[in-house]
């Protein structure tokens, strides 16, 4: 192999200061609900005839009342569970104003100070916990679709309910970030709220990137906002990029900005959207059309109750109860009908040496040693 290259002299120069980066999340998930958010009309949207499912509410015609969707918000207090959160004994739905295309009634059915959930967290491999600052339901907007001539819109996607999940600013490094990434989704097919497809654009990401001396503690007093990635490996590079590009910044004494960025997938790079005099003012307040919710401890526990076992206690059960390896556990329950078919062939139980690591090592597709199978 290669040899060791010689440790790089230390020096006190700035020029080998050292920066590391300080990454947050927004994720939006689709809700697999049959209706949608605040009206009665079918939530699927993929593959489907545009402008078919639509009604006065999701077209946001005047005069159209909101009646939240009960499902919904079961669901969102079901993924606060499983990510540890509290759940806010009083919540309410609030509007986000903001004037775009794909935005009929001019303002988006949100959560703002009041969200469902709140102060969770989720333990990664290495031991590090992310916190999870709230978890919190809204609408989806109509989808735009950008052609030669100008640009249609589709309002199947309007009004389809929205989980945003918001970490707190704690993620190291990019491998966290894809680890916390593969985890949600995982639990949110566990709990069958989303098939969450990133390709299908029920998952989508937005990091929150800044980069920090070594030696500082204190967050950076600015943040680069990566919007609507679709994709873990864009995320992946987007993050990269702007570690790489604030950096550089730094090294040459300067300061980055507090902006808003794109990805372009084309180019490889962010792009700049929105500088910090354009930031939106949204005017938040509370939708009148909607009253608050009141979560007593009676719904939370039979939610609670609800809540299928999740990866990761699948496979501490698999270490435990099968004596699999964590490689083993691990890949097994990273997708719930293997995990369910691994146990379903442990019942058929044909010869005693066929043992539970020899049909977890079939099903994961390791090569078996034959000559364990030989009858007793
Ligand atoms: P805003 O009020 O601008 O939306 P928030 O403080 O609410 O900002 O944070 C939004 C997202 O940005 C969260 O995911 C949070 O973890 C992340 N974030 C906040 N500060 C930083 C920072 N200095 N560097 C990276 N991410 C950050
Ligand atoms: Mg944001
Ligand atoms: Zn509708």
């Amino acid at each position: 192999g290669k040899p060791f290259p010689s440790p790089a002299p230390f020096t006190a120069s700035p020029l080998n200061m050292k920066y590391n980066p300080v990454i947050g999340l927004e994720i939006h998930v689709e809700l697999a609900t049959q209706s949608k958010m605040f009206c009665g009309c079918a939530a699927s949207h993929f593959n489907v005839e545009p402008n078919t499912h639509t009604c006065p509410v999701c077209l946001g015609l005047p005069g159209a009342l909101p009646v939240p969707n009960k499902k919904a918000v079961d669901w969102t207090i079901m993924l606060g569970l499983a990510l540890d959160c509290q759940i806010n004994p009083e919540s309410k739905f609030d509007r986000k104003n903001y004037f775009y295309p794909d935005l009929p009634k001019g303002y988006q059915i949100s959560q703002y100070d009041e969200p469902l959930c709140l102060e969770g967290e989720l333990a990664l491999k290495n031991g590090r916990v992310i916190r999870v600052r709230r978890v919190h339901l809204e609408e989806d907007t109509a989808k735009l679709i950008h052609e030669k001539d100008g640009s249609l819109i589709d309002f199947n996607r309007s009004g389809v309910p929205l989980v945003e999940v918001v970490t707190e600013p704690d993620f190291a490094n990019i491998e966290e970030v894809d680890e916390f990434l593969k985890r949600l989704q995982l639990i949110i097919r566990y709990l069958g709220i989303s098939r969450a497809d990133m390709e299908k654009g029920s998952m989508r990401l937005e990091p929150n990137i800044s980069v920090r001396k070594e030696t500082e503690t204190k967050l950076p007093d600015y943040k680069v906002e990566v919007k609507n990635i679709n994709s873990f490996r864009f995320a992946r590079k987007a993050v990269e990029y702007e570690i790489k590009r604030q950096t550089g910044l730094l090294e040459k004494g300067e300061k980055p900005e507090q902006e808003t960025r794109g990805w372009n997938s084309d180019k490889n790079q962010t792009v700049l959207q929105r500088g910090k005099e354009e930031a939106q003012d949204y005017r938040y307040f509370p939708e009148p059309d909607i009253p608050p919710m009141v979560l007593d401890e009676i719904l939370v526990r039979q939610l609670r109750d609800q809540i299928p076992e999740l990866p990761n206690q699948k496979a501490q059960r698999f270490i435990k109860d099968y004596h699999l390896s964590l490689y083993q556990a691990d890949l097994l329950a990273n997708d719930k009908n293997i995990a369910d078919y691994f146990e379903d062939c442990l019942t058929f139980k044909v010869k005693q040496s066929i043992t539970p690591g020899i049909v977890a090592n079939w099903l994961i597709n390791k090569p078996v040693n034959i000559k364990s199978l030989t009858p007793e």
